[in-house]
């Protein structure tokens, strides 16, 4: 029997999972689907700075469990393209025979000295939850200098959303008075605000950071950090307990033992199809993956993206092993939909990031997706499960 590997059971890893199981199914195959993460649950990362982060991940066993796809804990360490073989951390080794690279990114680490010990993130699940536990034993310490201050080191869209939310995140463990009494500080070494979100939607973003009464200090690095403290690339002290990096993100580093050039980001260069140039036999879908989108743009680490590109990942993996046709994958339509805590949302459309509507009025539908859209189907039955995920009529 042949088999399809897949590294990696978040938001790509999962869709490119099932697509693979339901084009076997589909035309007959005799292959195995394995699916390989380090975690049981899939994390709802988008959602990771919001209150009670406990809640935000879904097991992902009982789903793979009805629809026949062999699930398998382990982190993976190497790939062996020559081979074949996937090699995990205890020495475990996996054959393939069509591989898909599924195993997201972590956060880009800031090369600052003290922020490894006394930073805290919101980029996977434990961290959060780390984070969220710092803020509940905040809430019943002494009050010490710095406190009631919170350092968010990086104002792309996670700092951003973090910084709106954190008043509510504090009410949620000391109350009111807590919040109020907080000092929120974003820090941004660029001299704009959520520069991957371009021009047209900061307007927005800037009064929503002003009504919330967040200290913005553009052009600024963090050049030390303690536990009590950090201190900024302009000399300026600013006592806190509590610092959050959120420095962007960098593709998983197994991509780079597939032995190809990765992108700044970590990246695997793919083709229309996602393989990998150079190894046609790997795939890399999600966050791993430098593919287009259309004929200039190119995929960004979002769920948006991960999901559909993982979808067609799997389904090329299957039908080309099988000698079948494949589907090139193409993502046209490209929307963002931002928190901005007590002002609303902002939701933009195509890569200019057109301001379609903005306040409260998108509350709904930032909800829709947090709350529906990204989460993975209802374990019901193998027909259910895999009709739920398959390239629908748009070709998303
Ligand atoms: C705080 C935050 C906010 C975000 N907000 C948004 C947003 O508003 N909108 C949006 O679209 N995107 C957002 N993103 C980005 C989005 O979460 C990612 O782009 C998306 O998760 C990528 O999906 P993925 O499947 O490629 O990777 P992931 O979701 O990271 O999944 C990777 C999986 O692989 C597993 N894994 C990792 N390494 C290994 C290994 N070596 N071996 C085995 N398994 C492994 C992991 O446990 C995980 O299950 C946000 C991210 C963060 C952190």
């Amino acid at each position: 029997m042949q088999n399809i590997l897949v590294i990696g059971g978040g938001f790509a890893g999962l869709n490119a999972a099932l697509n693979a199981a339901d084009q076997v199914g589909q035309n007959g195959g005799d292959i195995a689907v394995t699916l390989v993460s380090n975690s049981k649950y899939i994390t709802m990362r988008p959602r990771l700075y919001e209150v009670n982060p406990e809640a935000l991940r879904e097991p992902l066993r009982p789903i793979f469990d009805a629809a026949g796809i062999d699930f398998k804990i382990g982190n993976a360490d190497s790939i062996d393209s020559s081979q074949r073989t996937v090699s995990l951390q205890g020495g475990e080794t996996f054959t393939y025979d069509r591989l898909v690279l599924t195993a997201g990114s972590q956060l880009k680490p800031l090369p600052v000295s003290g922020i490894a010990e006394h930073g805290f993130n919101i980029d996977s699940y434990d961290a959060a939850v780390a984070f969220d536990a710092h803020l509940a034993r905040l809430a019943g310490a002494e009050e010490t200098p710095g406190a009631d201050t919170f350092v968010i080191v990086g104002a792309g869209i996670t700092g951003i959303e973090l910084a709106l939310e954190m008043h509510t995140r504090i009410a949620s463990h000391g109350g009111s008075a807590a919040a109020q009494r907080a000092r929120i500080v974003l820090v941004e070494r660029d001299d704009v605000l959520g520069l991957e979100m371009g021009d047209n939607p900061r307007p927005v973003i800037e009064k929503a950071l002003a009504e919330a009464g967040v200290e913005i200090h553009l052009g600024s690095e963090v050049s030390e950090a303690a536990a009590d403290h950090l201190v900024l690339s302009n000399g300026a002290r600013i006592d806190t307990a509590s610092i959050i990096v959120t420095s962007g993100m960098v593709a998983s580093p197994i991509g780079a033992t597939v032995g190809v050039d990765v992108d700044e980001q970590g990246r695997l260069p793919v083709d229309e199809m996602l393989r990998t140039q150079g190894s046609p036999e790997i795939f890399a879908a999600g966050d791993m993956a430098r593919a287009y989108v259309d004929d200039s743009n190119l995929a960004v680490m979002s769920c948006q993206h991960a999901g559909t590109m993982g979808k067609y990942a799997g389904h090329n993996a299957a039908r080309d092993l099988m000698g079948l046709e494949t589907r090139a994958y193409r993502q046209p339509n490209y929307v963002t939909c931002m928190d901005l805590g007590a002002y609303g949302a902002v939701f933009t459309t195509g890569w200019d990031r057109v301001v379609e509507a903005s306040g409260p009025e998108v509350n709904a539908r930032k909800r829709m997706i947090n709350e529906q859209l990204i989460y993975p189907p209802e374990a019901t039955s193998r027909e259910e499960i895999l009709a739920a995920r398959r390239i629908d009529e748009n070709g998303r």
